[in-house]
């Protein structure tokens, strides 16, 4: 990838020279007959590196026509990179260890260390990280040595879909040292193709010699006949997730009617949040706005054993009534005031848009329980001023 660099740029120059000039055919000392420039981003700036290259001054040898090259250039960088081995891995371990964006990726090279990339070239040097270290995990020899202690494998396959539509991504992972051993694109979950990775499985597994101890997976067919087939008698589990989920099924049917039942309670938070930001607008009339929604739209009802006081969660009446009384002396308070109505929303939205969870923590009762803290903390507040008597709030 040809690689401009920006006008003025000032290059660090980088004498290179071969390490043994004697002529490997004949011993005689080489003469240099050329130069071969290299432009790299290093991680301490722009630098030329400059390659003496030699060759034997007896016309009549038999290396005659062979030039030779310092071989520490490549210790720097490879032939025609724009960048030093140093760039290079600090592009890919922030990459994928730490999962950084290509465009933070350039700006943290352009901030941190003055180095101009492009996306495109970020992107393609990633691509070439990405190679070497897949080359790198599957290389057997390091595979053995990182399996050196363990006594048996437990080998697991499943699919992921990236997009619908998308070909599947089989993924054959090892759980006792957690590494992936492979993984491919299938364009069917046909038994014959998915057979074909349980094959290089076994393959993998004998080059190692350590016995397999178990399978899992899911019940996919394909799975279950292909494994059967290549590891008779081996164990093979099915996955606890996918398990769990399957015995779950009523009951996150039920949690989720629940979380729908739970959602169209708590309602109304634009409305009170509108309210708020009316009230704090300089031009806006001091009296308190017009009732925008019916109280018990803005009720929760959280399940369960909660107290039945309707002091409970958002009384946004009260909250506003405390709002539009403080501002007629103190509009800073008044802000805060508004300000605190506005966290509890915040809070509330952010409650009623998470979806996370699984079988043992469903969406909905994790919903219930952070609705319970709220109220609980609304019902705190409530309580406090009350006590206060002479304090506004
Ligand atoms: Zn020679």
């Amino acid at each position: 990838m040809a690689y401009r660099w920006p006008a003025g740029t000032a290059f660090t120059r980088m004498v290179l020279d071969v390490e043994d000039r004697s002529c490997p055919v004949c011993d005689r000392y080489m003469h240099v007959c050329d130069h071969r420039y290299h432009h790299l981003w290093t991680l301490v700036g722009p630098t030329q590196v400059v390659n003496h290259l030699v060759r034997c001054p007896d016309p009549s040898c038999e290396s005659r026509g062979r030039t030779f090259s310092p071989a520490t250039e490549l210790s720097l960088s490879m032939p025609r990179w724009c960048m030093g081995w140093d760039v290079f891995c600090w592009l890919g371990q922030r990459r994928f260890a730490r999962h950084w964006s290509v465009p933070q990726l350039r700006a943290e090279l352009q901030d941190g260390h003055q180095i101009t990339l492009s996306d495109d070239a970020i992107a393609h040097y990633v691509g070439l990280y990405q190679t070497m270290l897949a080359a790198r995990q599957q290389d057997p020899a390091r595979l053995a040595d990182d399996y050196r202690d363990i006594a048996g494998l437990v080998l697991t396959i499943d699919g992921l879909q990236p997009e619908k539509g998308h070909e599947t991504f089989y993924v054959v992972r090892e759980l006792m040292r957690k590494r992936v051993w492979f993984a491919e694109p299938l364009l069917s979950s046909a038994t014959q193709e998915v057979r074909r990775l349980i094959v290089l499985a076994r393959q993998w597994a004998e080059r190692l010699g350590t016995p397999v101890r178990g399978w899992m997976s899911d019940k996919q067919d394909a799975f279950v006949t292909a494994i059967a087939a290549e590891f008779p008698g081996t164990p093979h589990r099915y996955c606890q997730n996918h398990f769990l989920r399957d015995v779950a099924q009523p009951v996150l049917e039920l949690d989720s009617r629940a979380k729908v039942k739970m959602r169209s309670k708590v309602r109304g938070l634009r409305a009170i949040e509108r309210r708020v930001l009316e009230d704090r607008r300089p031009t806006a009339a001091p009296e308190p706005p017009p009732l925008h929604e019916t109280p018990n739209t803005a009720a929760v009802h959280a399940p369960a054993s909660c107290p039945s006081r309707a002091l409970g969660l958002v009384r946004p009446d009260s909250a506003l009534e405390a709002t539009g009384l403080a501002a007629v002396g103190d509009p800073g308070v008044a802000d805060e005031a508004g300000e605190v109505v506005l966290g509890y929303c915040a809070a509330v939205r952010g409650i009623l848009n998470d979806s996370r969870g699984g079988p043992l923590h469903p969406p909905g009762l994790r919903m219930s329980e952070a609705l319970q803290d709220v109220r609980d903390s609304l019902d705190r507040n409530v309580q406090a001023q009350k006590g206060g008597v002479q304090s506004r709030w």
